[in-house]
């Protein structure tokens, strides 16, 4: 069906306007794209009436076909849909997992342990599954696999007491994942315990733990576990078979939260931070969504003063604010860091899982703000960013219309990316042309 969707978009290719009939063809596969992958008819709906009202209500910016410009307002309606992912500070929390029985739960917590293990941090997983005949044997496994500490009680049958203990036992722990029981359906034993369990551990972060195919079934499922305990992230799993999830956009609306994590394996390993772009373009079958947004975006950039920008300079040591728009946009066209860094070859896992989770990850909107600032500074200013003091700040800010504190982000970010560049300076440099360039 992806395919179709292309191929109806290929055939605005040639053309500079869109008329009706176009339009409607497009928003018909796109709604077929999403049926079909598990999206409920209601967010369909309103999802494709606004596409259409856009499409048919913009004009096109010059330079661009009719093809990518309906793209991109696709790309943009569907970013605002999924929304970003779950904000999970890397410091000390308690997270808490509920979800059916057969949902990924334990699996999911195994995994995010290791995932904040490789960010530097201690997790230990507690194990309050007193229902399922091995649920203990099976979490302490896996949690050995992800080498982090675990605590569980086979000789105990209340879970709550497990929970209690659990927390007490693993005090040297800085982030406690807390797995619970889930049973076939939501009968009103297991809604009573997992709330019992959620006022003794207290947890920062309560997220639903989804199976892709749950298709309809998702919003039943995430009512009841927003009204028991509050909803704040919703875990994709088995997104390495043939569902593509899209019943979790009906809990992540339901729920008025967003995804955490993508499960995509039976191991500790397979598990990725959410990301929209990824997500969106697997949900229409379609894998170049973002890039073609951002082709229509640059069309659009006047006074571009691109071509004399030489990648080098980063490495000569300075690291100006025009380096770094420059740079936010090499890295936009080449997706987030963590995934850029997956292409350099004989770079492993280390140097990135030692980075900070957000070091270079500039959202489209931020980045937006980031150049209305940008344009509101000296040559000077960008090129001395260090030297912008608080008046400064304050011309900046009112010039741009932007509040100060996104001025002061801004040279925030600037400062978080030089020191992120200096760790790649020791780097070759045929590897770090090749990233800056692509
Ligand atoms: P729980 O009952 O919610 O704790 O679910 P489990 O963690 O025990 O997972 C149920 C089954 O799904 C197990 O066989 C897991 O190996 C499998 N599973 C969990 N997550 C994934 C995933 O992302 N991909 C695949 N292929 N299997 C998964
Ligand atoms: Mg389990």
């Amino acid at each position: 069906l992806g395919s179709s969707l292309r191929g109806t978009l290929d055939r605005l290719q040639g053309k500079t306007r869109l008329d009706e009939e176009d339009v409607e063809e497009v928003v018909r596969e796109i709604q077929r794209s999403l049926i079909q992958a598990d999206v409920e008819i209601d967010l369909v709906m309103e999802l494709s009436d606004e596409i259409e009202r856009r499409a048919l209500e913009e004009e096109p910016p010059g330079g661009t076909t009719a093809r990518d410009f309906v793209l991109r307002i696709v790309y943009e309606e569907m970013v605002d849909l999924v929304g970003d992912s779950t904000e999970l500070p890397l410091e000390s929390q308690t997270i808490l997992l509920a979800g059916l029985q057969g949902s990924g739960k334990t699996t999911t917590a195994a995994k995010m342990a290791w995932w904040f293990s490789k960010k530097g941090l201690r997790p230990a997983i507690i194990q309050t599954d007193t229902f399922r005949p091995g649920a203990y044997d099976q979490a302490e496994e896996m949690a050995s696999r992800a080498e982090v500490s675990f605590y569980g009680d086979p000789d105990n049958d209340d879970p709550v007491e497990i929970a209690r203990e659990g927390l007490a036992a693993t005090e040297e722990a800085d982030v406690h994942i807390v797995d619970t029981a889930g049973r076939h359906a939501l009968e009103e034993g297991l809604i009573d315990e997992i709330e019992t369990i959620d006022d003794t551990v207290d947890p920062d972060r309560r997220l639903l733990v989804m199976d892709a195919a749950i298709g309809q079934g998702a919003k039943d499922q995430a009512q009841r576990f927003e009204e028991a305990i509050g909803v704040d992230g919703v875990v994709i799993t088995k997104l390495d078979g043939t569902a593509k999830g899209g019943g979790a956009l009906t809990a992540v609306n339901e729920t008025d939260s967003s995804i955490a994590f993508l499960g995509t394996g039976e191991t500790v390993q397979d598990v990725e931070r959410f990301e929209p772009n990824g997500f969106i373009s697997r949900l229409l079958g379609m894998g170049d969504l973002k890039q073609l947004a951002e082709r229509v975006e640059r069309a659009m950039e006047t006074g571009d003063e691109e071509e004399d920008w030489d990648p080098e300079d980063i490495m000569s040591g300075q690291f100006t604010l025009k380096d770094m728009r420059h740079q936010m946009n090499a890295m936009n066209k080449m997706g987030p860091l963590d995934q850029v860094l997956d292409m350099i070859p004989g770079l492993g896992g280390g140097l990135k899982d030692q980075l900070p989770d957000d070091a270079m990850d500039v959202t489209q909107d931020r980045m937006r703000s980031f150049e209305v600032v940008m344009d509101s500074m000296t040559d000077k200013e960008l090129e001395n960013p260090r030297s912008v003091g608080a008046n400064q700040v304050r011309r900046v800010a009112r010039g741009s219309g932007q509040p100060e504190e996104r001025v002061q982000e801004l040279l925030e970010q600037h400062r978080m990316m030089e020191r992120t560049l200096k760790q790649f300076q020791g780097m070759g440099d045929a590897d770090m042309q090749r990233m800056m360039k692509r």
